[in-house]
């Protein structure tokens, strides 16, 4: 028999699609992957501290919360509790990434979705019932499938960049930020958009950081005018305009520096930082769909009806940052999780 539903990500968008399936008694089948960089278990929340805009979760004593919903055999895989936020000698906090992820998971489990560790690798869509390829468990057959894998951290492309990825090199400061390599080092982040600034922020922020440099190519932030205050105000952090990394300099182990070139004149000049975390932007994770489904310029699958989850594949869906170059916020994943689980729901209803 094949399955129902297949969705294939865990991240907002995948565990929001699992909780709308699993509630409409769907037994849905995901798939959570497990090759990074692409397919992140709980996708790129996992690589996110505080979460202070998803609606529902302001601060508080969110740990005491998370604790008593998230099965045990899972509180490992919770990051510390951060330190310094307390109000009346208790955590008071926003939501950590993982800690939203483990919860929508919990959700979603507590509703019958089944959950396997695996990556999809390839697709048939061209007879029914559709096909899954999966690394480690063969081929599943299903009436319907929500792609959810979202999107993943670009690099610049430089050879230089390539020798040193972790070695001074990272795409994500809340990941290696606190690592020894990088304490009290002036550190670069490049790029000029909200990401950057967070980046940018967030080292600023831990104990004994040195100047923080946020490289940007033009004389002008992207990011959001909330965030840019944030960086234009940090004392830690000064701002270098019109400046691409022409090279990244290093003593063979580590990073030791930066080779910039004026994007205003071309002249160079080198800067002297421990560590470049790179902060331009995202690719989605499609590459496995072999190009099956209709996709933009950029690689996003591309919805065919305006408000609808829908492919170019009847009862194939796409949901969160993979089929979203332009909101991509947590929320917006979760919100068209939710839309493909009832556009799936409704065309297995019609199928029957
Ligand atoms: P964006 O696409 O918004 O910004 C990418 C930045 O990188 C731009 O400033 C761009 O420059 C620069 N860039 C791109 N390619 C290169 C390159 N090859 N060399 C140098 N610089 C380059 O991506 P983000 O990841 O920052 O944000 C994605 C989305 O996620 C946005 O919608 C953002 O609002 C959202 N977001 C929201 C957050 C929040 O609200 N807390 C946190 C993080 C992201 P240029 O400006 O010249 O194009």
């Amino acid at each position: 028999m094949p399955e129902n539903v297949v969705i294939i990500g865990s991240g907002p968008a995948g565990w929001s699609a699992a909780i709308y399936a699993a509630r409409a008694n769907l037994t849905p089948l995901l798939f959570e992957g497990t090759v990074k960089p692409e397919m992140i278990p709980l996708g790129q929340l996992a690589y996110t501290t505080e979460v202070e805009n998803f609606a529902g979760f302001p601060a508080g004593n969110i740990r005491a919360f998370v604790e008593s919903a998230v099965d045990k055999s899972r509180h490992w895989n919770l990051p510390p509790v951060p330190k310094g936020h307390e109000r009346d000698g208790v955590p008071h906090y926003a939501v950590q990434g993982v800690e939203l992820m483990e919860l929508m998971k919990q959700q979603a489990l507590n509703f019958g979705t089944r959950v396997i560790g695996d990556d999809v690798i390839d697709v048939d869509f061209s007879s029914r019932p559709l096909q899954v390829v999966t690394a480690a468990n063969g081929i599943v057959s299903t009436q319907a499938v929500i792609v959810a894998t979202g999107a993943r951290a670009n690099y610049l492309g430089l050879e230089s960049e390539e020798k040193y990825k972790n070695k001074g090199v990272s795409a994500c400061a809340v990941c290696d930020g606190a690592l020894p390599m990088y304490r009290a080092q002036p550190l670069a982040v490049i790029g000029g958009g909200d990401s950057a600034v967070e980046e940018a922020s967030y080292l600023a922020n831990l104990q004994n950081a040195a100047t923080i440099y946020l490289v940007h190519r033009r004389d002008k932030l992207r990011a959001s005018q909330i965030m840019q205050e944030r960086a234009l105000n940090h004392p830690k952090i000064e701002l270098v305009w019109n400046s691409g990394v022409e090279e990244v300099l290093g003593d063979g182990n580590r990073v030791t520096g930066l080779r910039l070139k004026s994007t205003v004149d071309g002249s160079l000049r080198e800067l002297k930082v421990g560590g470049m975390f790179v902060a331009i932007g995202h690719t989605p994770n499609t590459s496995f769909l072999g190009g099956k489904l209709d996709m933009n310029e950029k690689g996003y699958l591309r919805w065919t009806l305006p408000f609808r989850t829908n492919t170019s594949v009847p009862g194939v869906f796409a949901a969160g940052d993979v089929a979203d170059d332009y909101y991509r916020q947590a929320i917006t994943s979760a919100g068209t999780g939710c839309m493909a689980a009832l556009d799936a729901e409704r065309y297995l209803a019609e199928m029957h």
